[in-house]
């Protein structure tokens, strides 16, 4: 469901994505690996429309996003077209994921209702049924605030989850949390991927790269160093630098 070819983007004159190109199918598990600042966070972002790609094709659902010039800066043709490719394209990030001034399950059913037209009452059946998921069905009302750092993180996955999205982005949703908040959010991403969710995953979290991925990409300054099953990129590394890169650390 969804294709991006050949992607570009330069911040000033810094060129930060060198021609990225991914494919996740139904049920496809992609995780982004590579070292700070290779790129990941600002691919993501592309798919989804946070940032503007330079050049590059992405294809959601066999719908192109469409681009056009203006002034000197390219944008997207249609903020129509963004709001629609954004709910097939859910994303969870590294942390501060939910409206502060909304409780749990007014986050949840934000979107369903006013970018879906989705009955409230309705939203409301199925975010509960959403929270109930990711454990946090007796938190529904409360705010971000009064919630551990995971259970915001399962909040965001259950507002993302909301929308009925084709494609789940997730940008190192564990990497800002305590260590042991880090194994309940493991575990429901864990549980949607069994599910057959298409999901493209940067991670720092080597076995649940390893466990989970259909294919596991390695980014070096914006461009694909190695890619394959994890089998091979994770235990057989041809790159000397992703070896380097996967060497235990002291
Ligand atoms: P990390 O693992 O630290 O999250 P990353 O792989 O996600 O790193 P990005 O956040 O995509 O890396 O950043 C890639 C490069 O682009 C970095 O050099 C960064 O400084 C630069 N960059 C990202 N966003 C911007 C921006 N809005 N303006 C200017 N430069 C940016
Ligand atoms: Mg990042």
């Amino acid at each position: 469901p969804l294709v991006v070819r050949d992607l570009h983007k330069s911040f000033k004159d810094v060129s930060v994505l060198n021609g990225l190109s991914l494919e996740a199918h139904e049920g496809d598990v992609i995780t982004l690996i590579g070292a700070s600042g290779s790129g990941k966070s600002t691919f993501l972002r592309c798919m989804n429309l946070l940032e503007v790609p330079d050049a590059g094709d992405i294809i959601v659902h066999g719908e192109p996003v469409a681009f056009k010039q203006h002034n000197k800066t390219r944008e997207p043709a249609s903020w129509k077209q963004v709001e629609r490719i954004r709910s097939r394209l859910a994303m969870v990030f590294q942390g501060f994921n939910l409206w502060a001034h909304m409780s749990l399950i007014g986050n949840v059913i934000e979107a369903p209702i006013h970018v879906l037209g989705v009955p409230r009452r309705q939203a409301r059946e199925r975010g509960m049924a959403l929270l109930e998921r990711v454990g946090l069905a007796d938190r529904a009302d409360y705010f971000p605030a009064q919630l551990s750092g995971g259970q915001q993180q399962r909040g965001a996955i259950a507002r993302a989850l909301a929308v009925d999205p084709e494609v789940l982005l997730f940008d190192e949703p564990t990497s800002a949390l305590d260590p042991e908040l880090v194994g309940d959010v493991l575990a429901v991403m864990r549980e949607l991927a069994d599910e057959g969710r298409t999901m493209v995953v940067v991670t720092h979290e080597m076995d649940f790269a390893r466990d989970v991925s259909s294919q596991v990409i390695y980014l070096h300054e914006g461009r694909i160093e190695e890619a394959g099953a994890p089998a091979d990129v994770l235990k057989k590394p041809n790159s000397p630098r992703l070896q380097q890169f996967l060497a235990p650390r002291f």
